[in-house]
């Protein structure tokens, strides 16, 4: 099979000309293997560290760039070789797949085949194929995926311009820019015929076939295949129709995802894979269900049989609490891409329509998300609250059903403990918890031992952190001043006056009008007031993009930034720019409080919170999404209350005046209240609660083996 056919690393780096001893460098940096294990970046920082933060930690390109005599010297180091030989047995071993968590439990099953679609996979900063949240958790899905050996692919986009870089003006205006990565740099895979020929699939689109080629990226022990437009075989335009993650216009749009999901399913069939179940990650691929009728018509089935097949094998998660936010497109889009094709699947038009059809205002329109609700056995929303709220909103397609009988369950996100986890804290963990504790991860018992860390250890390594994101934040300032000609108010802006020894709180997510980013500042007295407190000053530090296309999201970062740059701040609120994988991870390792503000009950589920809560700094949330579940009075604090006003405004100003009380008579005077140098023993105390109690119940691991047990196996065997 093609999928699993030869490649040599070795000789797709033969240019680098590695040393012997050291060859086997070329086998783990084409597998993401190493994104989430914190030796293998050892062995980069030994070699060349300056290096390694040039090249903005994409291994290959440092192997490209790396000097002879740097790697001649490591050589001659008894530690690194005695490093390097660790981190390939550790490797060779996790690949053996000897031993994994689903071998055990389901020895029975091995023969299930899960295909995960999604439009993102956000798997390292040095890979271009997400934008935020939803690529975050499609990529730590797959490595959980991978970790727990689980019989599994996942299919997406290759995206050669990612999604876009920002930067900010003067005037706190967010600006797009766009780079397009280079193949040689990234460690993708081609999927070649025996011939050696480039496997490609194709789709009809209006007019003309569009052809995809097939890459593959390893992550761990499974495969990634991903779909390609740029090839000569199509037109220039085209050609770009994949190259950038959510560009383009609505035609883009419905392209992408006519490629992702009938091009995806295609994709599987020539790769010789034969899913039991497909899952759905957003509806953005719910096109392959069409693929997969069509096929079973073409064996012979009736339409109704066909969909009674695909319906046992599909399952969905739907990640947008909002009606306006689930994708859907016009009749006349539909009619336009699909008039070809709905005969093939024994459909008339109004058939297919039929499928997902909306009522709106403004006529009718075709709904992805219906179109995958109707056609799976099971959905399911990402948090308790979400579920709820999805059962409410899709009460309609069910009708006579109750709300709370509407068939959408929930499993709430988790995050990848060795993605998201700081080295510092991975040691302390090392040493206070049971050696298989990484393994053990989503067992709460797992952490009753992190209760007995002593105070002076744990706050050591969290001051440790903090300085880390403040002289990483430094750095970015000074080469903005040195190659971007920044005014010199950006580069205060930039962060350069933030003091590591004092209270910080991080803000960074995505900026839509919804997640309020600017709430903080809604009276700016007072938060003058707290920020430049004298004995028990606070600082804050906010990140994120807009959207390109969202002018008001623009705004609020607008808002945001013309107040922190003013002096009377102090330099104590920072904006840092073009927030990506890296940043996040100094952010949710570095600072001592993350806060969250949505309008409740529109985060979905949220997991930056789960990263941060993960590496010892403590949640100061509205109860909504993942919050709601996870806090208990003791491991963080809550804004406002469980109330969803109708006037906005009214719900603003509640939500606004708890933030403020709570920060400063909370969070303020608690972290302050020793005098110790750094958070005080009371501090501590919160922050090892919030670790026990988080850390396992927000896991990757616990999520995708409640993805295993209630949704992947939980259906007819195909
Ligand atoms: C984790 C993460 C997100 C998602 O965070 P939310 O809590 O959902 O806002 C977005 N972007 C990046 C880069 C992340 O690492």
């Amino acid at each position: 099979m093609p999928l699993n056919g030869a490649f040599n690393a070795q000789a797709a780096l033969a240019s680098v000309n590695l040393p012997k001893r050291i060859a086997r460098l070329a086998d783990l940096v084409y597998n993401l293997w190493w994104t989430w294990n914190p030796d293998v970046t050892e062995i980069f920082e030994f070699i060349d560290r300056q290096l390694w933060s040039e090249v903005a930690h994409n291994p290959i390109k440092f192997l490209r760039r790396v000097k002879r005599q740097d790697l001649n010297a490591a050589l001659q180091s008894p530690p690194f070789l005695e490093l390097f030989d660790r981190v390939i047995a550790a490797f060779d071993t996790y690949m053996k797949a000897e031993n994994t968590w689903y071998k055990r439990e389901h020895s029975d099953k091995l023969d299930r085949q899960i295909a995960y679609f999604s439009t993102e996979f956000g798997l390292h900063e040095s890979f271009p194929t997400y934008s935020g949240g939803l690529g975050v958790l499609s990529g730590d899905h797959a490595k959980e995926a991978s970790d727990l050996g689980l019989p599994f692919v996942g299919v997406g986009l290759y995206y050669d311009q990612g999604y876009f870089s920002q930067h900010i003006t003067e005037d706190g205006w967010q600006e797009a820019g766009y780079i397009t990565y280079s193949f040689d740099d990234l460690p993708i895979i081609p999927l070649n015929d025996a011939d050696g020929q480039p496997l490609m699939v194709s789709v009809e689109l209006p007019g003309r076939t569009l052809h995809a080629r097939l890459w593959k990226i390893q992550v761990g022990r499974i495969p990634l295949v991903l779909l390609d437009s740029d090839v000569p075989q199509n037109a220039p335009a085209d050609r770009d129709l994949t190259a950038r993650l959510y560009g383009g216009d609505k035609d883009t749009r419905i392209c992408q995802e006519i490629v992702l999901g009938i091009g995806g399913v295609r994709a599987l069939r020539l790769l010789g894979i034969t899913p039991t179940v497909w899952h759905m990650n957003e509806g953005h691929s719910a096109f392959l269900t069409f693929e997969c009728i069509r096929e079973l018509i073409a064996a012979g089935l009736d339409f109704n049989a066909a969909v009674e097949k695909i319906k046992s094998e599909t399952v969905f998660t739907t990640h947008t609490p909002v009606p306006a936010g689930n994708e859907e497109f016009p009749d006349w889009m539909m009619d336009r891409y699909f008039n070809q094709y709905w005969p093939s699947m024994g459909l008339t038009r109004d058939g297919l329509m039929d499928l997902a059809r909306l009522q709106q205002s403004w006529g009718t329109s075709f709904g992805m998300s219906v179109l995958a609700i109707r056609m799976s056995r099971q959905s399911n929303g990402v948090s308790e609250l979400h579920g709820q709220v999805s059962r409410k909103m899709w009460q309609f397609l069910f009708p006579g059903t109750p709300a709370e009988r509407v068939p959408i369950g929930a499993i709430t996100n988790g995050v990848h403990t060795g993605t998201w986890l700081a080295r510092g804290m991975r040691d302390l963990y090392n040493r206070y918890l049971d050696a298989d504790w990484l393994e053990e991860v989503d067992n709460p018992e797992t952490w009753q031992p992190f209760l007995a860390v002593p105070d002076d250890e744990l706050r050591a390594t969290r001051l440790h952190l903090k300085r880390k994101l403040t002289s990483y934040i430094r750095d970015r300032a000074r080469q903005q001043w040195q190659t971007t000609h920044r005014h010199p108010v950006q580069i205060v802006a930039a962060g350069t006056l933030l003091d590591p020894y004092k209270l910080t709180i991080g803000f960074a997510r995505r900026f839509s009008t919804y997640k309020r980013g600017s709430l903080v500042m809604r009276d700016v007295d007072r938060l003058l007031r707290i920020v430049n407190n004298v004995k028990m000053p606070v600082q804050i530090i906010f990140a994120g993009k807009a959207h390109p296309m969202d002018d008001p999201g623009k705004k609020v970062i607008q808002e945001v930034y013309r107040q922190l740059k003013r002096a009377e701040f102090a330099g104590r609120i920072a904006f840092l720019e073009d927030y990506d994988i890296n940043l996040a991870r100094y952010l949710v390792q570095g600072v001592d409080v993350w806060m969250n503000n949505p309008r409740r009950p529109l985060e979905a589920s949220g997991t930056s919170g789960m990263k941060a809560a993960l590496n010892g700094a403590l949640n100061f949330s509205i109860l909504d999404g993942w919050w709601q579940e996870g806090y208990n009075g003791e491991n963080g604090w809550a804004i406002g209350d469980e109330s969803e006003l109708d006037d906005h405004e009214a719900q603003d100003s509640k939500d606004a005046a708890s933030l403020y009380d709570v920060l400063e008579n909370q969070i303020q005077s608690l972290y302050y209240e020793d005098g110790s140098i750094g958070p005080s023993v009371g501090w501590l105390r919160r922050v090892r609660e919030g670790i026990s109690t988080l850390a396992p119940q927000f896991s990757m691991r616990r999520m995708v083996k409640q993805y295993v047990e209630e949704m992947y196996l939980s259906g007819p065997k195909a």
